[in-house]
């Protein structure tokens, strides 16, 4: 079958590779219609993690069932189905509460708890950037959706991007009638704002400096903040009478960024500590790493952030953290989308064929302009 292969820093190749097969009795294989490239994707991209030449990727999969092990009872072959990126045994310690991201049985790497597909660290488990997937575990993983081709650009973000804005909103507590802040208008941070509207927020503030993701931003009625415009954390304390937000999402992770360019490690943690106001709540949801030899200062080489922590214990913040359990949101969130009242494909950009990956990869990866959500056809 063809799938996108990294080769090493900034280099993927679409090329054959063996067929996903049935290997345990309780795995299907899914002919993918539909797998998005991620900002996620990117870290492994630029070649700083551990992802070994020759990974598959791809997590954000969604298809039809092509074949079922002998184990599987609640799948059928011919289901359509968006596959959740985290790979979930259902019964360890976290998955039997609803902590699906941070499994205990399912990945071999010292030290972390969750399994993914095509992700360093997570597991030997190919992704699903390729015409098929092998699904561990498929009772418990797959969600069906309806059969037919409708909604198939917003049920595609049910995988991970909806759930994990949804997941930011919560980690922050937010209320109906919160005012917002959503740090990062890329495809995480937009649909953060999407779930903070339908979740009831009295307003919503989007900061980034890239004018087209911004405009998107405004397109479902939140509030543009271009921090190269000027510092956003007075923009926000300006708007909101001195008082600032009643909570905040990240969405951008380590590395970010100022209006020049160069990355700041902290610079968004210490920015939601000072906007956000006392008592208030942060949902982190973009990455932070343990190690990357080629993050911007030597703390943050070690994974240390040195955020503003004094200030945010003397506001009585709270923050929570990690990768999102999609499991627990993405039934809920496709009925919204088919009942009409969420609409998360409003980012897609750009619809390719599995072959254009490449290109597709590096336009995201330069942010350019209009390259917001890029999806891959592999039947296409
Ligand atoms: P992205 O890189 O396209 O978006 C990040 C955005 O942040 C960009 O638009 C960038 O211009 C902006 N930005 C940079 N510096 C900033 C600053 N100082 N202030 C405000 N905005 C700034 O990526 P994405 O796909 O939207 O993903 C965002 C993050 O979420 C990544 O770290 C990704 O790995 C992570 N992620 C986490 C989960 C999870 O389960 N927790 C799932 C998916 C993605
Ligand atoms: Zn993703
Ligand atoms: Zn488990």
């Amino acid at each position: 079958m063809r799938a996108v292969v990294y080769r090493g820093p900034f280099d993927v190749e679409v090329t054959e590779v063996p067929d996903a097969t049935i290997e345990q009795p309780t795995d299907a294989v899914v002919r993918i219609t539909t797998t998005n490239i991620c900002g996620s994707d990117l870290h492994m991209y630029e070649g700083r993690t551990s992802v070994e030449e020759g990974t598959v990727f791809g997590h954000e999969n969604m298809g039809v069932v092509e074949a079922v092990g002998g184990a599987v009872t609640r799948i059928k072959v011919g289901d359509r189905v968006s596959v959740p990126f985290n790979i979930s045994c259902g019964t360890c310690r976290n998955c039997s509460q609803g902590w699906t991201s941070f499994c205990t049985s399912l990945n071999p790497t010292e030290g972390v708890d969750g399994a993914a597909y095509g992700y360093a660290n997570m597991g030997p488990y190919p992704g699903g950037q390729a015409e098929l997937l092998r699904v561990p575990f498929a009772d418990v993983n797959l969600l069906e959706l309806p059969p037919g081709s409708e909604h198939e650009n917003d049920f595609t973000m049910l995988s991970d991007i909806f759930p994990t804005g949804w997941h930011g909103t919560v980690l922050a507590r937010q209320q109906p009638g919160d005012d917002v802040v959503v740090f990062g208008a890329g495809p995480v941070g937009l649909m953060a704002a999407h779930s903070a509207m339908i979740r009831g927020a009295a307003r919503v503030f989007v900061v980034d400096k890239e004018a087209d993701r911004l405009a998107l931003a405004g397109k479902i009625g939140a509030t543009a903040i271009d921090f190269s415009a000027g510092d956003p954390v007075e923009q926000i304390l300006d708007a909101t009478d001195g008082r600032g937000t009643d909570c905040g999402v990240e969405a951008v992770g380590y590395q970010a960024h100022d209006p020049s360019g160069e990355e700041h490690p902290e610079l968004v943690l210490d920015n939601l500590v000072k906007v956000v106001r006392t008592t208030g709540g942060i949902g982190v949801v973009g990455v932070y790493m343990p190690e990357d030899p080629g993050a911007a200062t030597k703390d943050a080489q070690e994974g240390r952030i040195g955020f503003d922590y004094g200030t945010f214990f003397t506001k009585g913040q709270h923050m929570g953290t990690g990768q999102a359990p999609v499991k627990r949101y993405n039934r809920q969130l496709r009925d919204l989308i088919v009942a009409g009242r969420a609409t998360p494909s409003f980012i897609v950009s750009h619809e390719l064929s599995l072959d254009a990956a490449v290109d597709g990869y590096k336009h995201f990866d330069d942010r350019d302009h209009g390259w917001t959500k890029v999806l891959l056809r592999p039947g296409a």
